[in-house]
């Protein structure tokens, strides 16, 4: 994009899943749409590289689709704030832009949520899907010895990914309990596709030693991780690793509704039957809603697009999907909800806010969140409380849900643009 200032009938915001789909749907519908992503390529979390590397069906009829559609790719721009009504304020290398709009769909995903424990911010230990997108994007995982802990069904899909190119799985350590998991494979049965799904995934990583009701209590090394300690509640057993991959599941992005005054409900964007949040012309579909997967989000997209282009019918008709596809969503939810053990992995001297450096015991001595912004600089550092926010959320049951700009870190020259 060159043009400072642009407008559109439909803006999107993020090229996951959700946003390639809602865009599709508008854009064929004959609307002038948009799609804004801070990434380089369309996919989001899922189909990161899957523009050039083609390897995966569903990703490459969904980015074809997309292309074919007449939307317009805003590649590497990152949404920073919504300054007035209808105008997103958004930063790409060359500067600042303005993107203007009639209806805007909010599709900006989520992130993987970070519990602190001793050791958690070693060199080596890092979120599953991170170390997933490094490896997908060339770094060396080939002969090295991963342990891969806490929850969700991404823990087996990155362990499916390593494998494949050469790693060594030490273990998948999740946190929920057998009868939770067992009981949620058992609910797959209604989604053949996931089912065949999961049972290919199982297949691939026969041998690899999968425990239910296991958790890392403290990864160990010096200049790198190289074991981590884990716990079932009766026993404490270390792993040696070279690396530790650990998540505990995942976070809806949903600091852009939240700055355009959207309601939320349970932490997701309150929608209704056309994924209309509370706020006139703004949808939301995909992860800021709850978190579904790609199915989910794929349906929900398409019924935001058409929903907005004014093509209610089309939306309506995808309503049993996606009712099927939340019910797939409670029951993820339900299985890998996260046990009580791990509000008190951290000790006193624990890391909590990692940009800034501050450790458990100074926030916690705090009353409530905003005063240990204030009192610490906990949350106030790059990743303006994406980590350790989501973390006090859990931990200390501190609700956090008001932003300010910018979204995303930016350059002060780009942001000036808000004080019109
Ligand atoms: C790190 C990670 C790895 C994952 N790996 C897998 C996997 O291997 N297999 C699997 O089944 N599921 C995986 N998931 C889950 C998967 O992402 C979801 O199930 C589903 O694909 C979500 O689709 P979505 O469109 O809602 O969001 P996403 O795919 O997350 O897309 C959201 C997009 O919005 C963009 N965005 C967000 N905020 C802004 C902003 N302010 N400005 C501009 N752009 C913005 C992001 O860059 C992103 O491209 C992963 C999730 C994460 C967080």
């Amino acid at each position: 994009m060159t043009e400072p200032r642009s407008r559109f009938d439909i803006v999107v915001v993020g090229a996951g899943p959700a946003g390639l789909a809602a865009a599709c749907a508008a854009a064929e519908k004959g609307k002038r749409v948009a799609v804004v992503d801070d990434a380089p390529s369309p996919g989001g979390q899922i189909w990161k590289g899957e523009q050039s590397r083609l390897s995966i069906p569903q990703a490459q009829k969904w980015i074809e689709r997309f292309r074919r559609s007449g939307a317009t790719l805003l590649d590497r721009t990152a949404v920073i704030a919504a300054p007035e009504p209808g105008v997103l304020l958004a930063e790409h290398p060359e500067g600042a832009r303005e993107i203007e709009w009639s209806k805007l769909i909010i599709a900006t995903g989520a992130r993987e949520l970070f519990l602190p424990f001793p050791g958690w911010t070693l060199p080596g230990v890092m979120g599953p899907g991170g170390l997933q997108a490094l490896v997908k994007g060339g770094w060396p995982i080939a002969g090295k010895r991963v342990v891969i802990c806490g929850t969700g069904p991404l823990l087996l899909a990155v362990a499916d990914g390593l494998k494949k190119q050469g790693a060594t799985i030490a273990m998948i350590a999740e946190q929920a309990p057998m009868s939770r998991v067992a009981g949620f494979g058992f609910k797959t049965l209604r989604h053949p596709g996931k089912l065949v799904q999961g049972m290919g995934i199982f297949a691939r990583l026969r041998g690899v030693p999968y425990r239910c009701g296991v958790w890392p209590v403290q990864a160990n090394g010096g200049e790198q991780v190289n074991s981590v300690t884990l716990a079932d509640g009766s026993n404490q057993w270390t792993e040696k690793c070279d690396l530790l991959a650990c998540g505990f599941h995942l976070v809806p992005n949903v600091e852009l509704p939240l700055a355009m005054g959207c309601e939320l409900a349970g932490g997701c964007v309150r929608v209704d039957a056309n994924q209309l949040t509370t706020v006139p012309d703004v949808y939301c579909s995909g992860e800021p809603t709850g978190i579904g997967g790609v199915d989910c989000a794929l349906t929900e997209g398409q019924i935001a697009g058409y929903s907005a282009a004014g093509s209610d019918d089309q939306a309506a008709a995808l309503s049993n999907e996606r009712a099927g596809w939340h019910a797939f969503r409670l029951a993820m939810s339900n299985a890998f909800a996260l046990r009580e053990e791990l509000k008190s992995l951290a000790n006193p001297e624990t890391t909590f806010c990692r940009c800034e450096d501050v450790a458990f015991g100074r926030v916690k001595a705090a009353s409530g969140w905003r005063e240990a912004k204030l009192l610490t600089r906990c949350g106030m550092g790059a990743c303006q409380g994406r980590t350790c926010g989501a973390a006090a959320k859990f931990i200390l049951g501190w609700g956090m849900e008001s932003v300010r700009p910018p979204l995303l870190p930016a350059r002060v020259g780009n942001l000036t643009r808000t004080n019109r």
